[in-house]
């Protein structure tokens, strides 16, 4: 099963869907705990990690000032 595939299904009612839906979250979560560890988060953009403190994304440019709120 490839991508294109997922893209086309994945708002479809099946569990191969939900399966692969669960672990791209899964994925998500574990990346930005890795960001976390790594002193930063993830860019909502484009998921490069920004340090704590940055108010834009070192990659793509985008003002993430606000994610750093608790
Ligand atoms: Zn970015």
């Amino acid at each position: 099963m490839g991508k294109k595939y997922y893209e086309e299904h994945k708002d479809e009612d099946d569990e191969c869907i939900k399966e692969i839906t669960a672990a791209v979250l899964r994925i998500k979560e574990i990346s930005e705990d890795i960001m976390q560890k790594k002193g930063g988060k993830a860019c909502p953009k484009c998921g490069a990690l920004v340090k704590d403190g940055s108010k834009f994304c070192s990659a793509c440019g985008e003002k993430i000032d606000d994610i750093f709120e608790e």
